[in-house]
């Protein structure tokens, strides 16, 4: 039944077709198949899913988690903390990528591992930044892994979105932002300039923008369309934040003639700007860019790296050319970017 291809023997993570699993410590990280004992990065639906008999967590997913999972058995851990899992220590450390979102270190027989899960370098504000830590063997994700991939910093990135809202707004048009709901999302409330306009967001938002103030995350005051107040003059001056799910909904339509623009690393190609069909593009990722990637991985001094997900022949091969034992593994990790956003609940 077990089909994981041949690893080294005393490895503490094998790729299963449940997901990535500790053999020592009887766990998944991250699993895509319902099992027993799941430990999550983070609740972004391709990492996070319904149906594990236990999870474990950071501390500030356990608000996502349970918006999006509904009734789970959930433990939690802040960052540093450990706990023994048949002999295993695990401990959750900042991945810089979403509320919440940790990477997982694994000790075992003095060997010590690093599931990455999703993330990103550069600190955005709505999280905890990335840390590196020490470990023998790093997992790490590949989703930007080409040198293409170089992301504008934070400062030239949110001058950008102003000056293209606010120059909106002076012509009496809404400027409709299609982001990801949830980490993107929060991170534009965040870095925009509220003084510019109102800021309106989609029914999907909302709940997560909850999550993430209930958290002790500082986002503007945010209105929904339906709420008292908002008519037509607010909406001309207002910086719309939807899902991209929502892009030719009628949901749409009561914003008249609009611009719009789409935040995502993607907008890094000028292919998948003109495919969305969109006024602007804005590059911002929650993953690392090339750079960032070799950075991170650097910083952790390992000497074996596994790749899981996005450009992962690429990245296996610079590791190798650089001197360092790589190889790929095969999961079921998705990019949020461009996956369907499911509706609120
Ligand atoms: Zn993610
Ligand atoms: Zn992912």
């Amino acid at each position: 039944m077990v089909t994981a291809p041949p690893t080294s023997s005393g490895d503490l993570v094998v790729a299963r077709p449940e997901g990535l699993y500790c053999p020592p410590g009887d766990f998944y990280i991250d699993p895509w198949r319902p099992v027993d004992r799941a430990v999550i990065t983070h609740a972004h639906s391709d990492h996070a899913r319904v149906g594990h008999g236990h999870y474990l967590a950071h501390t500030d997913s356990e608000g996502t988690l349970r918006t999006r999972l509904g009734e789970i058995t959930l433990q939690t851990l802040p960052y540093g903390e450990s706990i023994v899992q048949n002999g295993v220590r695990i401990s959750l450390h900042p991945a810089g990528h979403v509320l919440g979102s940790a990477q997982v270190r694994l000790e075992h027989g003095g060997r010590v591992w690093v599931a990455s899960g999703d993330y990103k370098t550069e600190p955005d504000g709505t999280c905890t930044p990335f840390e590196p830590v020490p470990c023998d063997t790093f997992i790490t994700e590949s989703t930007f892994g080409l040198p293409i991939y170089r992301w504008p910093t934070q400062a030239a990135l949110f001058a950008e979105i102003n000056d293209w809202w606010r120059a909106n707004a002076e012509q009496g048009r809404a400027s409709v932002l299609l982001c990801y709901a949830f980490g993107k999302a929060q991170r534009i409330l965040h870095g925009v300039d509220p003084a510019i306009g109102p800021i309106v967001v989609h029914g999907a938002v909302e709940p997560l923008n909850a999550v993430y103030r209930a958290a002790g995350v500082a986002l503007p005051p945010t209105v929904r369309v339906t709420d008292p107040g908002v008519d037509a003059a607010l909406l001309r001056r207002a910086l719309v934040l939807a899902p991209p799910s929502a892009q030719g909904t009628p949901w749409m339509r009561r914003f008249g003639n609009y611009s719009d623009a789409f935040a995502s690393g993607w907008m890094q190609l000028r292919g998948t700007r003109r495919r969305r069909g969109v006024d602007r593009g804005f590059v911002m990722s929650d993953h690392a860019d090339w750079p960032g990637l070799q950075q991170a991985i650097a910083g952790t001094g390992a000497e074996r790296v596994f790749v899981t997900h996005g450009s992962v022949a690429v990245l296996v091969r610079w590791l190798t050319e650089n001197g360092l034992e790589a190889q790929g593994f095969k999961t079921e990790y998705g990019d949020e970017d461009t996956e369907p956003v499911a509706p609120a609940p």
